[in-house]
């Protein structure tokens, strides 16, 4: 029987949202706007934080071998941006049409 055994622990720190001021929150979208250059914007402001909060790890806290920023991703449609839902990596069951071009049976979907 698989058993998930404790090895060992790490930090994982969380950045405030580019919205939260501590005492007030707003969305993302009344700061940024909407649509794909808003979500630009969104993303570089939210690595430059944290980018900052690494850095001041680094600077301020003792017994920290390693600070490292990573990237947060999801598997989408590079078509529609839908998310990806399938086990295959070429077809994501016909999310719109240019990912049903890549259907490799395409007549078994016919009738559902
Ligand atoms: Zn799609």
């Amino acid at each position: 029987m698989r058993e998930q055994k404790v090895t060992g622990y790490r930090i994982d720190v969380q950045p405030r949202g580019l919205g939260d001021f501590g005492f007030a929150s707003v969305g993302t979208g009344l700061l940024y706007g909407h649509g794909e250059d808003a979500r630009q914007r969104i993303l570089r402001d939210e690595k430059e934080r944290c980018d900052d909060i690494a850095q001041d790890i680094r600077r301020h806290v003792d017994n920290v071998r390693r600070v490292t920023v990573e990237e947060e991703t999801e598997a989408v449609c590079s078509f529609c941006g839908h998310a990806w839902t399938e086990e295959s990596t070429t077809y994501n069951g016909g999310c719109c049409d240019a990912d049903e071009a890549n259907n490799p049976t395409p007549n078994a979907g016919a009738g559902r």
